[in-house]
């Protein structure tokens, strides 16, 4: 029988727990699911950063780790950790993600906090401009970064996006590079960051990148915190060069009470809320990659180490 370590957060542990069990049985693969398994008779460990293990030494025998989260910063740098790693890749958390950054798109383009927030009842009958008047970056087309790019460019949006390697994608305007960097911050009227932190991105959204928008640009950040040089961005936001900033993930998390980033009238601050992966998609993506293995295939959404995502 497969021995599979179930080190998810205890919160969402048993949920995992019986739902792959039945994404395994639909496969006709039997397992023993616990979070209690010798660790030299672990065949898989289903791994989330907020769940209890930190050293992988003990898993002698694991053929791989196989994370419920999108992002493996946590993990990567994880010197113990010599078995494969996979990421997710999961619907739930691709829709999850794509209304998240249409809504807060749509919110800085249609300008609709002056609607919501209008103490002194101003009947102002401007017309917003059309979303096919608007341009959007995404730095980062992966996964996620596409399937936003897509809905926005269903919207009508402009949409250009940077990644690291050269693609070419539908209705996307794609860049790579550093001088692909340039051309897209520099047509960036709603930057969106959806790139993983790795070695190279850290810090990537620094003064310099940031003088590089559009005077007024807003900026959404719901890929990860030290993508951005904080003090920077709080400039930026002080001097009027960027017009407001939209940011789910942080340095540190949860973010400290006496961060400047809750009580500054130009930041809006979100949980981390952005995109959770959903059980009940997870475990298929999960199930399929345990019976890729048992059949001796290989492992879908493998972690490059070098690269750090
Ligand atoms: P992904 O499929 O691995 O895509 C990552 C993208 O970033 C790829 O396009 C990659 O380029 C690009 N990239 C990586 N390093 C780069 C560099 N140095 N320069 C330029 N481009 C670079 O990841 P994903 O599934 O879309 O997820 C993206 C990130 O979203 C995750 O890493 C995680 O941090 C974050 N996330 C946040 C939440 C939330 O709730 N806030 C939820 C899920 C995920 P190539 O295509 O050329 O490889």
């Amino acid at each position: 029988m497969i021995q599979i370590l179930n080190a998810t957060a205890v919160h969402n542990r048993d949920a995992y727990g019986a739902a792959l069990k039945t994404a395994l049985s639909a496969r006709d693969l039997t397992a023993n699911i616990s979070s209690d398994i010798p660790g030299d008779q672990v065949d898989y460990i289903i791994y989330a950063p907020n769940g209890t293990i930190t050293d992988f030494t003990p898993f002698t025998n694991c053929k791989a780790v196989l994370s419920t989260w999108a992002g493996v910063d946590k993990i990567t740098s994880n010197q113990t950790l010599t078995q494969p790693l996979t990421r997710m890749v999961d619907d739930g958390l691709k829709f999850g993600m794509v209304e998240w950054v249409s809504a807060h798109v749509l919110r800085y383009h249609l300008g609709i906090d002056a609607q919501i927030v209008n103490p002194d009842h101003i009947w102002d009958q401007t017309t917003p401009p059309l979303a096919c008047e608007r341009a959007v970056t995404i730095l980062g087309l992966g996964e996620l970064g596409q399937a936003c790019g897509q809905m926005l460019a269903q919207l009508g949006f402009n949409v250009t996006g940077w990644s690291r390697s050269q693609k070419n994608i539908d209705n996307i305007t794609c860049l790579f590079g550093p001088d692909g960097l340039k051309q897209a911050l520099a047509t960036a009227e709603i930057l969106v960051l959806l790139l993983p932190n790795t070695p190279q991105t850290d810090g990537l959204i620094n003064a310099d990148r940031l003088a590089q928008l559009p005077r007024g640009a807003f900026l959404l950040n719901p890929g990860r915190g030290p993508l951005i040089d904080d003090a920077a961005l709080i400039e930026a936001l002080d001097r009027g060069h960027l017009a407001h900033a939209t940011l789910d993930v942080f340095r540190i998390e949860p973010l400290p009470q006496d961060d400047p980033f809750w009580s500054h009238p130009k930041v809006t601050v979100t949980a981390h809320v952005a995109s959770e992966t959903r059980v009940n998609t997870a475990v298929e993506v999960l199930a399929d990659n345990i019976k890729r293995s048992e059949a001796g295939q290989s492992l879908n959404f493998l972690v490059d180490r070098d690269l750090g995502y």
